[in-house]
């Protein structure tokens, strides 16, 4: 099934967490077609372009698959609490799909890095065969993989081994007690054991995700960076967005990414890092100690990193593109529309055809969060029916 876009309505108008995204309206590359208005059915992908470029100018070369929608924590800001209805094996993409997906998008579509999530990854059994099999194909892509890290210590040197680059590891807080009331799951000291794994493994730089909830952890922000600067791993302070199976994301309840450097900034100095952002989702700061009782600065720490998809959001540079766990295209984290590549795949389409439905799938890649206009906190946003465990994160 292809969809199309889905007309959107006119935003609130009241401002209520509006951005202004500094979108430019130019036509893709090798097209005359004006940037679309809201509402406007999208014109098909351009002819000539290989990538998958979209209405506004942007041009995805991150693609980010889901390998399974499964999970073993039950993150409270993801999944409920009795879990979901996991898909049955035979609607996940199989590895020699996934292998195929990956060719296309990296000989035809010009995609320069693959990140693979879920679900949790480490659930599939195949992964290890997985990543081997990509990086035979591709022996220069980076390969990096985001995992809650339970099993990661069991596995990590055969990851390292098959191929995998780096990884990045969800750890929410450096408190089991937090732990286990943010993953309803008592398994912070194998997320510990994993991380340690994966280290000596030299699957670096290994990153740590972080998402503050009020009242839960929030307030141990400052420790769990102590804790990742001691040890080397670049921290980066996710905000919570309105992705959760239980609908129970507020606007006014969130974390910001300004309530974070005020937490932090409690403990650190903190000043924007003069390195290019270059598409990263996260803003990155040089953390330094306090200055000491002269004034004088304080040496460098390292730096965290601060992804404010909600309240400062980087949908204007966004380059990514992302297949679920059963093989459907999501242009936008946030898009209601979904493209499936599985029924091609099955049978018996060509890759030129895969890479056709593949284009104009992100031809229609909204403007932002979803919607041709912003933002998360209009009355006219609609939460999507998936979860962050379902798209893949
Ligand atoms: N299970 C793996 C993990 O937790 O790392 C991979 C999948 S998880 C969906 C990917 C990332 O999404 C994690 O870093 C998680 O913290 C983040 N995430 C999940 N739900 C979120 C939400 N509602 N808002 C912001 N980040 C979220
Ligand atoms: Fe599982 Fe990751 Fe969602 Fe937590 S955030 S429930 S670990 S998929």
């Amino acid at each position: 099934m292809t969809c199309s876009t889905s007309p959107s309505t006119p935003a609130s108008g009241d401002g209520r967490g509006a951005v202004s995204l500094g979108l430019p309206a130019v036509p893709a590359p090798g097209t005359s077609a004006p940037a679309a208005a809201a509402g406007a059915v999208p014109p098909p992908a351009p002819g000539d372009d290989p990538r998958l470029v979209d209405r506004f100018g942007r041009v995805a070369t991150d693609l980010r698959i889901s390998l399974i929608d499964k999970c073993n924590l039950r993150c409270t800001y993801c999944m409920p609490a009795d879990g979901l209805a996991w898909l049955p094996a035979e609607r996940l993409l199989s590895g020699e799909e996934i292998r195929r997906l990956v060719r296309i998008a990296v000989d035809t579509h010009g995609v320069r890095e693959l990140r693979l999530t879920g679900g949790e990854p480490l659930v599939r059994k195949d992964l290890v065969e997985i990543i081997a099999g990509v990086r035979a194909d591709h022996p220069d892509l980076p390969i990096s993989m985001t995992t809650n890290g339970v099993g990661l210590a069991a596995k990590a040197r055969a990851l390292a081994d098959a191929g995998l680059s780096r990884i990045n590891v969800s750890l929410d807080t450096i408190h089991a007690e937090s732990f286990a009331k943010l993953t309803r799951r008592n398994f912070f000291h194998k997320v510990l054991e994993g991380i340690e794994a994966a280290d000596a493994a030299g699957l670096r730089p290994i990153k740590i995700n972080a998402v503050l909830l009020r009242g839960v952890n929030d307030t141990e922000a400052a420790d769990l960076l102590a804790w990742s600067l001691e040890r080397g791993f670049e921290l980066r302070f996710i905000e919570q967005m309105p992705l959760d199976a239980d609908h129970g994301w507020t606007r006014t309840n969130m974390v910001t990414a300004e309530d974070t450097r005020e937490l932090l900034r409690a403990h650190y100095d903190l000043s924007v890092s003069p390195d290019a952002r270059d598409g990263a989702p996260a803003e990155r700061y040089v953390v330094r100690a306090l200055p000491g009782a002269d004034g004088a600065p304080g040496a460098v720490l390292g730096t965290v990193g601060i992804i404010a998809s909600v309240t400062e959001p980087f949908c204007a540079d966004c380059r990514r593109t992302r297949i679920t766990a059963e093989g459907r295209i999501m242009s936008c984290l946030f898009s209601r529309e979904e493209t499936d590549l599985t029924a091609l795949l099955r049978s018996g389409a060509s890759d030129a055809q895969i890479a056709d439905r593949w284009r104009a799938a992100m031809w229609a890649k909204p403007r932002a969060h979803g919607m041709d206009h912003t933002g998360l906190g209009d009355q006219d946003f609609v939460q999507p029916d998936r979860s962050m465990s379902a798209i893949g994160g």
